[in-house]
């Protein structure tokens, strides 16, 4: 059962499902945009109104092109209205158990040849394909934050993942004009395998005291040429994703190595999430972030 993708519907309206659905509208696809926060929908709308309209001022996209890739995306009140959708794709919070409830709550409302992916960053697709009644058509299709920007979509097949999924997917990333890598289904696959043991290391660094939260993100921006510091990167990723990671990747890989920073929990804990709470390693309350400590 080949299927063409022309209906793509978003689950979670959060940082990444906000930037999935504008990929997408913007190459031309048909969205519908769910999330339990009806809320969350209203201000996913307003993000892509001003990421839309600052490529349009910019000159990277034409006026008539923003607004028909506006127009394009729709919001989703439930799972019933998915009926018609080729392609799902979940980017809910990175939570198992979130996740799983999400795709058997869903799976009913799709049609037969629909596909169903995850864009998680870190969680075994094999066990998240057994929380939905289509294994073979299921797929990690694991996007770069901010989404409109990154070229690199991560591809991770479960052991059931058929190969006509795969082939769809890829078509589908080609079609969003990315570039897709294959990474075997191991906790945390290519990019936050490496990534995050990093960035779990910058806070070890900044808890034991060996530097301010200035000092390490200055030392890796200036020392190995990085863009953004291991500290200002975690704040964007959003520091319950990556706590969560971590988690994933010590329990997944029983190694002590992988132990979450008990600096990052605290930080967790406190709701300072990074900067999609406004407070994180930096706060952003101001008009300049400020750090911290
Ligand atoms: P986020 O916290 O910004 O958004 C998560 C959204 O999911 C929220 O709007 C929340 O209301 C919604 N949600 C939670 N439970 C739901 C449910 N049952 N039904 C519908 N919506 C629900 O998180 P994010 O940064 O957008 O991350 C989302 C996913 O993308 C995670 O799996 C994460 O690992 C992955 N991801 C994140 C990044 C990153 O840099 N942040 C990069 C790649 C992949």
């Amino acid at each position: 059962m080949m299927i063409e993708i022309n209906r793509v519907c978003v689950i979670g309206a959060g940082q990444m499902g906000t930037g999935i659905a504008q990929a997408c509208a913007t190459a031309g696809f048909a969205v519908r945009l769910n999330d339990r926060e009806e809320k969350r929908i209203e201000t996913a709308f307003a993000n892509i109104d001003r990421s839309l309209a600052k490529l349009v001022s910019k000159g990277k996209l034409g006026e008539t092109a923003g607004s028909d890739a506006r127009k394009r995306i729709v919001p989703a009140h439930s799972f019933a209205d998915l009926a018609e959708c080729d392609l799902v794709i979940e980017a809910a919070t990175e939570n198992e158990a979130t996740k799983r409830e999400i795709f058997s709550a869903l799976c009913p409302s799709l049609r037969p040849e629909a596909l169903v992916a995850t864009n998680t960053s870190s969680i075994s697709i094999t066990r998240l394909a057994a929380a939905t009644d289509r294994p073979e058509r299921f797929i990690d299709v694991h996007f770069m934050n901010p989404v409109p920007v990154m070229q690199l979509v991560e591809l991770i097949r479960g052991i059931a993942t058929g190969e006509e999924t795969y082939e769809a997917a890829r078509t589908f990333v080609a079609k969003l004009g990315k570039t897709s890598t294959m990474s075997e289904d191991f906790p945390a696959f290519i990019v936050n395998r490496i990534l995050l043991p990093m960035i779990n290391e910058a806070v070890y660094t900044l808890y034991e005291g060996v530097g301010s939260v200035e000092s390490i993100d200055n030392a890796m921006k200036l020392g190995a040429n990085h863009p953004m510091g291991p500290l200002e990167l975690a704040d964007f990723i959003g520091l319950d994703t990556c706590l969560s990671i971590m988690q994933v990747l010590h329990e997944g890989l029983a190694d002590s190595k992988y132990r979450p920073c008990p600096l990052l929990v605290k930080y967790v804990e406190a709701g300072w999430l990074g900067r999609k709470a406004s407070r994180g390693f930096y706060d952003y309350r101001g008009g300049m972030p400020i750090p911290t400590r």
